[in-house]
């Protein structure tokens, strides 16, 4: 693995670099999904480029950006030992140099949902990603469905800005409980880690209804916040049952609908969705 930390060396690389290559842009401290999607562009590229950025631009200036975790040396191991043969660690400053001024802003999508309680957090992403996209210049590009808005902004960004990348999602990767992998579940106490399963399982509700006929999202949205109540260690920020490309709220489920929600666990926020209809 030919690891470039700055944009220099992987233009170098890159341009060494013949057939389709699968793009995995992390923020780093691996776990299981994020292996996934590697596994994933492995099987489907010839080559397999991953970058590993904590993103300064999509941090609120209240959030965890400082105490955002962080294993370079952990993180190098588990890349390699996946097959990943150019891994881009480059520093804030060469992705963000002293007059850096433009950004994309996939309005709209960028204010519903996660975009209430983090403003600009979608245009630091969508900015990323498209300078990951413009150095990389991937033939596909691996992201996981946890991050639900994520996918539906940067599909409608890539579309918009004639991205020449499919982009390919990835299922989430669960605990034995439900709870899906992050990153930030290191911040949770025991109580806390035991209490985030609720997110699972009210997704879970969403779904048994949504089997039983239920097509209000409403109701949908009702019986979410029902199950999240129960635990005394979450406070509910949003349930939602939205539409996969606008993610405007529905009234009446009647095509694919992602059910999502975000909770609070003290300072540690956590959100996880599933498709339904789909
Ligand atoms: P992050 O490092 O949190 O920015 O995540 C990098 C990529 O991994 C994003 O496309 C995430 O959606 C994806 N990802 C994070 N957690 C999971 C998971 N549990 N299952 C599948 N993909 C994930």
């Amino acid at each position: 693995m030919r690891r470039a930390d700055t944009i220099a060396k992987l233009r170098r690389a890159r341009a060494r670099m013949t057939g389709s290559v699968g793009l995995v842009p992390t923020m780093g401290y691996l776990h299981a999904g994020h292996l996934a999607l590697v596994a994933r562009a492995r099987a489907e590229n010839v080559h397999v480029a991953a970058s590993i950025f904590v993103n300064p631009a999509q941090f609120g200036p209240t959030e965890d950006y400082a105490h955002y975790p962080r294993d370079l040396p952990r993180d190098l191991r588990l890349l390699r030992g996946a097959g990943v043969d150019l891994l881009f660690t480059p520093a804030a400053a060469d992705l963000y140099p002293p007059g850096f001024t433009t950004w994309v802003n996939v309005e709209g999508l960028d204010s519903q949902l996660e975009g209430k309680s983090r403003p600009g957090h979608f245009r630091g992403v969508a900015t990323v990603v498209l300078k990951l996209f413009n150095l990389v210049q991937p033939t596909r590009a691996y992201f996981g469905q946890k991050d639900g808005q994520q996918v539906a902004v940067l599909k409608r960004m890539a579309q918009d800005l004639d991205c020449p990348v499919k982009l390919v999602l990835v299922p989430t990767v669960r605990e034995a409980d439900g709870l899906a992998l992050s990153s930030r579940n290191v911040f949770l106490t025991p109580p806390q880690r035991a209490g985030a399963a609720v997110l699972y399982r009210a997704l879970q509700e969403a779904r048994r209804l949504y089997a039983a006929g239920e097509r209000s999202g409403e109701r949908l949205r009702q019986a979410m916040r029902a199950v999240v109540q129960e635990e005394p260690l979450g406070a509910l920020d949003y349930a939602s049952v939205a539409d996969l490309a606008t993610l405007q709220e529905q009234e009446t489920v009647r095509g694919p609908v992602m059910a999502s929600l975000a909770v609070r666990f003290g300072k540690t926020r956590l959100i996880d969705n599933i498709l339904l209809g789909a």
